[in-house]
């Protein structure tokens, strides 16, 4: 049933490595939906046997892949897992191939001095950011489950370890291709190429050069997509490094991220963004940024150079028109607005102007809107009173649509619910003291449903107060 999908580009780029032992590991959070849902039907024993280390899987032997990677705009030749194993992979009950992969599972050839090891409130932030970015609809790695290891870990002081069980479709990286090309690995890279675009882009039918450029094609539409996604939601990753960007477009790497509250396009939470290259609003700049890179590295497969950097470039200049696209469609849709008028643009820019100056919160203001529409729950979301004004406008413009249609609209992308950075914060605090917590369980079930539009208790609609800067941390 398992098997090892990495093996046929050798050992070099996916080494045989063996996860640490953790005998005194529990389970302490289970997404139990993922496991029934992709047929892997684990029980409790086989879940602590096959992540902790025990046992490995059937068939199938576990490595760690080597890539290369821009990190916060500087090459880095060799990163690699420097704390994952990917243990094996499995074809799901949907047909879809998925690796599993452990986090925080020991050292390996990659961690350069690092001890390999996860602590614990990152490894439940991954659980609950993963959980409600699927559920808010935006494409993701998951996470299975999330085991201590009985073990501690020093990072300021001593503070309990824990793995991650992440479940994928894929782990190739911008950073994997980048690193067949320093090699000079053709064979290597469209092995690679052949592996992505059965996994996650099987309509690929060109053969031979259109190949290579149907797949930045197509690698560039998921990226626009995602950031799309992202900027919908107020989801800041954080760190956006060319090695943290899948090929296929799903999230991954949840560290540093955060949602946005108060808004403001230059947002960043990330303790090391100090120049905020990956700021909210710079997100789609650096997804295309990071898509050239691998067209950098697909040159590796292109015999005529010119000719191939003409089509590359023709490829990101569709991202460039396709997210302008998307982006516009994005803040319609978010006001309602069932067609477009050219005084529309001011309509939207007045307000982003106004959210920035009162650092108003995303999710409310818009679920405010929403809320507003639908003539229910205004006293749950209420619209500051500096959009008065604006509000008259939008009232104005929007007076000739059924409200019917415009709360359609507005509720697909509109959240009514996020998780909010100081809840998930709290609830780390909670398993650092307690080894689980009790509010946890009723706010993922609501985060279940992101768009449905009820009475949620306040602590789950309420922004952190402003006088505390929340802040994330890298490499925890
Ligand atoms: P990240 O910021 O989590 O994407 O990690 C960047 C690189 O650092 C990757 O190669 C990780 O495997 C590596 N890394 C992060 N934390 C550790 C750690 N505690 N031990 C070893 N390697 C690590
Ligand atoms: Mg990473």
């Amino acid at each position: 049933m398992f098997y090892s999908r990495y093996k046929k580009l050798g050992e070099e780029f996916a080494v045989p490595t063996d996860p640490n032992i953790f005998k005194q590991s529990e389970l302490l959070l289970l997404n139990e939906q993922l496991n029934e849902g992709t047929g892997l039907k684990w029980q409790t024993a086989e879940i602590l046997e096959y992540l902790s280390g025990q046992a490995s899987l059937p068939d199938s032997e576990s490595v760690s892949l080597a890539y290369s990677g821009h990190q916060f705009g500087h090459f880095n030749p060799l990163l690699g897992d420097g704390r994952a194993h990917l243990i094996g992979a499995f074809t799901g009950k949907d047909g879809v191939a998925y690796d599993i992969q452990l986090k925080g599972s020991g050292a390996t050839s990659f961690s350069r001095g690092g001890d390999g090891l996860c602590v614990l409130g990152p490894a439940v932030r991954e659980f609950i950011m993963s959980q409600a970015m699927h559920s808010l609809g935006v494409p993701t790695t998951h996470c299975l489950a999330v085991l201590s290891t009985g073990q501690t870990v020093y990072r300021q002081g001593h503070v309990p370890g824990a793995v991650v069980a992440r479940i994928a479709r894929s782990h190739v990286r911008v950073g994997s291709f980048q690193l067949l090309a320093l090699r000079q690995d053709s064979e290597g890279m469209s092995e690679l190429l052949e592996l992505c675009i059965n996994d996650s882009f099987e309509d690929i039918t060109e053969q031979g050069e259109e190949r290579v450029f149907a797949f930045l094609n197509r690698v560039c539409q998921a990226q626009c997509a995602l950031m799309l996604k992202w900027l919908q939601v107020g989801f800041i990753h954080g760190v956006m490094n060319t090695d943290n960007t899948l090929v296929n477009g799903e999230t991954i790497d949840y560290g540093p991220c955060a949602m946005m509250e108060g808004f403001s396009f230059a947002r960043v939470f990330s303790s090391i963004d100090s120049q905020g290259r990956y700021a909210f609003g710079q997100q789609p700049n650096i997804a295309s940024w990071n898509c050239a890179r691998l067209a950098e590295s697909l040159l590796l497969l292109c015999e005529n150079e010119e000719d191939a950097i003409d089509r590359f470039s023709k490829s990101l200049a569709d991202f460039s028109e396709a997210f302008n696209q998307g982006y516009r469609q994005l803040w319609q849709n978010k006001l309602g607005l069932l067609d477009w008028h050219d005084e529309d643009q001011s309509l939207i820019n007045e307000l982003l102007e106004l959210m920035t100056k009162h650092q108003l919160d995303y999710t409310n203001t818009f679920a405010g809107l929403t809320a507003h529409t639908m003539n229910t729950l205004q006293e749950q979301y209420p619209l500051a009173d500096e959009l008065d004004a604006w509000l008259s406008k939008w009232s104005a413009r929007t007076e000739q649509y059924s409200t019917d249609t415009m709360i359609n609209i507005m509720k697909t992308v509109n959240p009514a619910l996020i998780p909010r950075n100081e809840l998930v914060e709290e609830i780390i605090g909670d398993y650092y003291r307690d080894g689980k917590s009790e509010q946890l369980e009723d706010w993922l079930i609501a985060l279940k449903s992101p768009y449905e539009y009820r009475s949620f208790p306040h602590k789950w609609l309420t922004p952190q107060s402003s006088t505390t800067q929340y802040q994330t941390f890298c490499g925890t």
